[in-house]
């Protein structure tokens, strides 16, 4: 019984320079370039966004990120 536990613990995961991609429109969260639109400084990990946080492009929340595997 630990489905609360995955939910929660999926954005920890995350290093601080993932990029992760919107699947919804394919933006790309960069950290090294933050989000100017969204007045997030350059160098923000995206577990650092806050939390009403939406795509730029598309306006979805932020659980419709990917982290992007390179
Ligand atoms: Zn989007």
């Amino acid at each position: 019984m630990n489905e609360a536990k995955d939910g929660a613990g999926k954005l920890s995961r995350l290093k601080e320079n993932s990029r992760l991609e919107c699947r919804i429109c394919w933006y790309i969260y960069d950290p090294v370039q933050g989000d100017e639109l969204g007045q997030i400084p350059p160098g923000t990990s995206f577990s650092d966004l806050p939390d009403h946080w939406r795509c730029p492009q598309c306006d979805s929340d932020k659980e419709m990120f990917l982290t992007i595997d390179d």
